[in-house]
């Protein structure tokens, strides 16, 4: 029996990690449910989950779920959330799924390693902004960071059993996400329901407006670079616009090897929390001769800027990916909030990695003070946009 630990437990991941849970109750027990500040999403997983222990990020959610739920411990806050992923210190079986969204998620994954728990990671941030500081203390403590994205599962199970010495390159692939057949010049009109509009994928809307510019694919390669310890130049992308070839690798001999499946990302889940077991799980089985042809192109550099500035961003380093992802993150939110044109996401992002003031090697706390800079000069410069 698997304890489960999970936030982000109202979102989008969470809530297909309960459900790939519920398929084997024989194997997991869910005992902390931790989310944002979603009281009513949380209070119907409560009654349905039975956790001992329930964290909300925002307080006045936790105070409203602490009184309808007397017998249940209620976290709060940042205290709240990492006492969640370190709860039952001794529960050497335990997992951390993180499924949080956003910078919130970093600390978490940091608090389960300090006391050796093994981490399945949809939170982009643990290793976008804090894969220098995450991946030495998971060798360190001994434990495993078990990726639930559907690029990165499928690089793991495609180097299952491989040596590192074997490998010549990883492939990511990209859909291309909802503007993919736009111009750069029809990009400058586009609204906010064009791009929710994803061809292939239904996920939260930020991951959505991140595969619309392309930025979630530079966030991958980062968090591909920290999680196999590969280089940056052996990490290549792809435009695959079936998103039915998750990802492959290269080896040195000229095999490539690859995984194909449907869109549905209960398969990751699943395989993460089952793992080193594959288990039936009830996800759409593929019928190749019916799908008939995957197409493969290369990915305009011009067309999508972000993809490059995150390459330069991990290039770079030190607090540069931290800037990069606070710039972007707060960018995507004046889009949603119809406040900037699509196409200023970029602008806002390259801004402020020219105008970062550059950490070679951060701490922690240094981290999260860019962060928090960059989400201050980004909102003090467009806080006309946002009134
Ligand atoms: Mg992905």
């Amino acid at each position: 029996m698997k304890n489960l630990y999970l936030l982000g437990a109202t979102g989008s991941i969470g809530r297909q990690t309960l459900e790939i849970a519920e398929t084997a109750p024989e194997r997991f027990r869910i005992i902390a449910l931790g989310a944002d500040r979603d009281v009513e999403g949380m209070t119907e997983l409560v009654r349905r989950h039975a956790p001992r222990y329930v964290a909300m990020n925002d307080a006045a959610a936790a105070a409203t779920l602490a009184i309808r739920f007397p017998d249940i411990e209620v976290g709060s806050g940042k205290a709240g959330l990492n006492r969640l992923a370190s709860l039952d210190q001794d529960d050497r079986d335990g997992l951390f799924v993180n499924a949080a969204v956003g910078i919130a998620g970093l600390e978490p994954t940091i608090a389960a390693l300090k006391i050796g728990r093994d981490v399945a990671l949809a939170n982009k941030e643990t290793l976008v902004v804090g894969g220098d500081i995450v991946m030495p203390l998971a060798r360190e403590k001994g434990v495993r960071i078990l990726p639930i994205d559907s690029e990165h599962s499928a690089l793991w199970q495609c180097l299952e059993g491989e040596r590192p010495e074997s490998v010549l390159r990883l492939v990511i692939t990209a859909s291309g996400g909802a503007f993919r057949d736009k111009s750069r010049a029809e990009l400058e009109h586009v609204g906010v329901a064009d791009a929710l509009a994803h061809p292939n994928w239904k996920m939260g809307k930020k991951i959505t407006i991140d595969s619309a510019t392309m930025m979630n694919k530079g966030f991958e390669v980062i968090e591909a670079m920290h999680l196999f310890a590969i280089p940056l130049g052996k990490i290549d992308t792809v435009l695959h616009r079936e998103s039915y070839l998750h990802s492959l690798v290269e080896f040195v001999d000229g095999s490539m090897v690859a995984q194909i499946s449907s869109h549905d990302m209960r398969l990751p889940i699943s395989y993460a929390l089952h793992h080193p077991d594959r288990v039936a799980n009830p996800t759409e089985r593929l019928d190749l001769a019916k799908i008939g042809k995957l197409t493969f192109a290369p990915i305009d550099s011009e067309r999508y800027p972000c993809l490059g500035l995150a390459y330069a961003a991990a290039r770079r380093g030190g607090n540069a990916p931290a800037a990069l992802n606070a710039a972007n993150e707060v960018a995507v939110a004046l889009f949603l909030a119809g406040s900037i044109p699509f196409l200023t996401i970029e602008t806002i992002v390259s801004t402020a990695l020219e105008q970062l003031s550059f950490i070679a090697q951060p701490s922690l706390a240094e981290l999260l003070a860019t962060d928090a800079a960059v989400r201050d000069a980004v909102r003090g410069r467009y806080a006309r946009q946002l009134l």
